[in-house]
Order: C-alpha cells, then sequence, then structure tokens
C-alpha cells in the first residue's frame, strides 16, 4: 500500500481529496466533526514535511448547480478549529481562481477548494474535469474513504494524472488495515455479527466473510427470515419470503465452510411496533400470532457474549434489534457491552457499514471498540470484497 509515508512533501502541493460531507445545522454549523478529525493525521504529516495542502470535497447534494447552502465556505471555521490551522477558501475549485490560490500557497499552507460537486463532471467522472483539477498540485492524496466507493473525477479518474505521486491518506490506510484484520490477517478466532432490518441488504457481505470467519451472528429484523425457513412460526416479525431459500443456502454454504452460526433462540417479541407496546420474551420459534420480534432475549444475548469473548477478532454491522426505541435496544447494548469487553482483554473489533456508526456513537461505545470506520457504504463495500474504485486508482 503506497502511502503518504513514502513520500516527502518537502515543497510539493498536495492534492488532498477528503470527505468532508459533515452533518449540519438548519443554520449551517457542523453537528459531527468526525470526518474532519479524521484526516488530521494527514495533513499534520504533510505540512510537517514542509508542504502544503489543497483540500477537495463534496457536502452534500447541490446537484451540478452553485448554491450558499452547499458552500464549504460554511465549514471553515470548523476545520480551523478541528485542525488548529488557518485554512484559505477559494470559492470555486477548478478555473483562474483556484489556479491562482493554489500557485500562491507556500510551504505550511493550507487552501480549502469549494464544493466538487457544483460541477456535474464530478460525479461523471469528467477526464477534462479531472485534468483541471490536477493542475492544481503536484502530488494526489486520497483520505476520502466515505467517497471511495464512486468512481468520481476526483477520487479515481485523477489519479491518472499522478502516476508515480499518488499516495493513500492516513485514513484510508487505517479503514483498509482494519478490513485486511477481518477479512485477511485476523487473529483467530473471527466472529463477524451481521444485524440489521433486511438479509437482501446484507447478503453479499455474508456470502464474502463465510470463508474469512469463524463464527456468524445473525441478529435483528433479518433474523427472522431464517426463523421461518427454518420452520419457526415468527408472528408478524419482519420477513422476506423471497429471500428464505437464500438464507438456507447461507445456512448449506456456512456448514459447508465449518463456520459455525448462531441465530437468537429467544426475542423480546411486541403486540406492535412501538416502543409503548406490549411487550414479553419468548421462544424465537413461537412467537405469538400477530406479535413480532423487535429485539433478541435474553439466552440469546448470553450465548452471543459467550461466543464474543471468546474471539480474537470482531466486526459488527447493524444492530440486534429496533434500537431506536428504548425497550428493544437491550439486545444491541448487551452486544456493545460484549464486544467492548473483548476489546479489554485485546481482540480487535471493528464498526462499520450502514448506520452502524450512529448506534455505536449513541451508546458510547466509540471509544471502547478498536475501530469505527467513518465510510458507510464504502465499508460495506469492502467488506462484500468489492475493490473501490478510490483504492484500485493509487493501487494501479
Ligand atoms: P440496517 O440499515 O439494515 O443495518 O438496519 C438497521 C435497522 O434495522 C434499524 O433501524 C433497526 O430498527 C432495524 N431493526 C433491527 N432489528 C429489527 C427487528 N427485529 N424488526 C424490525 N426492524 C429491526
Amino acid at each position: 500500500m503506497k502511502t503518504i509515508n513514502d513520500f516527502n512533501f518537502k515543497d510539493q502541493r498536495a492534492l488532498v481529496r477528503v470527505d468532508f460531507n459533515v452533518p449540519q445545522s438548519a443554520d449551517f454549523k457542523v453537528t459531527d466533526n468526525t470526518r474532519i478529525q479524521a484526516v488530521k493525521p494527514t495533513v499534520d504529516k504533510i505540512l510537517n514535511d514542509g508542504g502544503s495542502v489543497i483540500f477537495m470535497t463534496h457536502l452534500g447534494r447541490p446537484k451540478g448547480k452553485v448554491s450558499d447552502d452547499f458552500s464549504l465556505k460554511n465549514i471553515v471555521s470548523e476545520i480551523e478549529s478541528v485542525l488548529g490551522r488557518t485554512v484559505k477558501f477559494c470559492g470555486d475549485c477548478i478555473g483562474d481562481e483556484a489556479a491562482a490560490a493554489a500557485q500562491n500557497l507556500k510551504p505550511g499552507e493550507i487552501l480549502l477548494l469549494e464544493n466538487l460537486r457544483f460541477y456535474n463532471e464530478e460525479e461523471s467522472g469528467d477526464p477534462a474535469f479531472a485534468a483541471k483539477l490536477a493542475k492544481l498540485g503536484d502530488a494526489y492524496v486520497n483520505d476520502a474513504f466515505g467517497t471511495a466507493h464512486r468512481a468520481h473525477a476526483s477520487t479515481s479518474v485523477i489519479a491518472d494524472f499522478f502516476p508515480s505521486t499518488k499516495f493513500f491518506g492516513l485514513l484510508m490506510a487505517k479503514e483498509l488495515d482494519a478490513v485486511n484484520k477481518v477479512l485477511k490477517d485476523g487473529e483467530r478466532p473471527v466472529t463477524a455479527v451481521i444485524g440489521g432490518s433486511k438479509v437482501s441488504s446484507k447478503i453479499t457481505i455474508i456470502e464474502n466473510m463465510l470463508p474469512a470467519v469463524d463464527n456468524l451472528i445473525i441478529g435483528g429484523g433479518m433474523a427472522f427470515t431464517f426463523i421461518k425457513a427454518l420452520g419457526g412460526s415468527v408472528g408478524n416479525s419482519l420477513v422476506e419470503e423471497d429471500k428464505m431459500n437464500l438464507a438456507l443456502e447461507i445456512l448449506g454454504k456456512a456448514n459447508g465452510e465449518k463456520v459455525r452460526v448462531y441465530l437468537p433462540v429467544d426475542a423480546i417479541a411486541a403486540e406492535e411496533f412501538n416502543n409503548e407496546a406490549n411487550h414479553e420474551e419468548v421462544d424465537i420459534n413461537h412467537i405469538p400470532e400477530g406479535w413480532m420480534g423487535l429485539d433478541v432475549g435474553m439466552r440469546s444475548r448470553q450465548i452471543f457474549h459467550d461466543v464474543i469473548l471468546n474471539s480474537r477478532t470482531i466486526l459488527w454491522n447493524g444492530p440486534l434489534g429496533v434500537f431506536e426505541m428504548p425497550n428493544f435496544a437491550g439486545g444491541t447494548v448487551s452486544l456493545g457491552n460484549s464486544i467492548a469487553e473483548a476489546t479489554d482483554l485485546g481482540a480487535f473489533s471493528l464498526v462499520g457499514g450502514g448506520d452502524s456508526v450512529a448506534f455505536v456513537k449513541q451508546f458510547g461505545y466509540d471509544d471502547r471498540v478498536s475501530y469505527v470506520s467513518t465510510g458507510g457504504g464504502a465499508m460495506l463495500e469492502s467488506l462484500e470484497g468489492k475493490e473501490l474504485p478510490g483504492v484500485k486508482a493509487i493501487n494501479d
């Protein structure tokens, strides 16, 4: 993996693609600056070498139109305070103004270019647009893991203009390392916990992970498709009828790969889909008619706990229940505690993909696991075994 640590940036202007697509309040204040914090090591390394940094990023979905609501000038002060450095801003990402700003940049300085997605050419991967961006810098650094699954002008096409001076930033390197630790060189036993609502959205991940894991824990709404396919009565629980055969196929494949699969053995079932509904703990195969399983039960939590505490590498994607409702968050909280405990005992734990990061933060587990991915879709695709365009562009 060619990272910025393999290069001295002295007197070099580094064009750094970052993912500053941060959430904002109605008055444009940044409400979560994790993605800005995450690129600090990359910025520090380049500037300490005596180079300068030109940030390229998108923000939101301006759909090819210039719009104040999506302007990056709204987040300049947040970037400055997180990085502890002054940030210059240019109101365009290409053209004369950008060229002049880049030209005038001195070693140790940072320039932020305006939203790349003010141009449709960014998302369409237009080579002429990528060439205009490329002209602004001497080296290209990709540190935008959250956007690495997109083949856009600034995330992949641009790399062609820097055949010998293109590098992974330190955040990208960390994310890719974390995936490799789980899929390739994880200390065994390796356990994947896959929860969430639907089998259909997790199927490729499960299939790709089977050769890499020793244990597979399945929870959340998706577990009921498996339970029903195995002959259980699941009442009104979430089921994808058309995925029941697929569920059985996965179980067969897991068996062939000698992967132990753990499905919930009990559930907290409710009369309705709301927090105040009547609920009780029932056997997973006997959810009463009209009721629905919204969380895993106590025996399941204990079984999952034992598996996790015996694991050395753990991947967690997706909640075990409807964690948004306090009465059905217990299984997910218990799982978070088990993973945190295993991590304290020396296991490597990675949380990532889709919305997983949201609940890990909500329940305060982000500091208690080894690594929380900054990329939702990009992490999901990595776990699916796909080579991300942003990664391929640097590796090629
Ligand atoms: P995903 O985006 O696929 O990771 O799914 C996350 C969603 O799954 C969350 O919003 C949960 O509320 C939902 N979920 C988890 N367990 C269940 C369940 N037993 N029934 C319905 N939805 C669930």
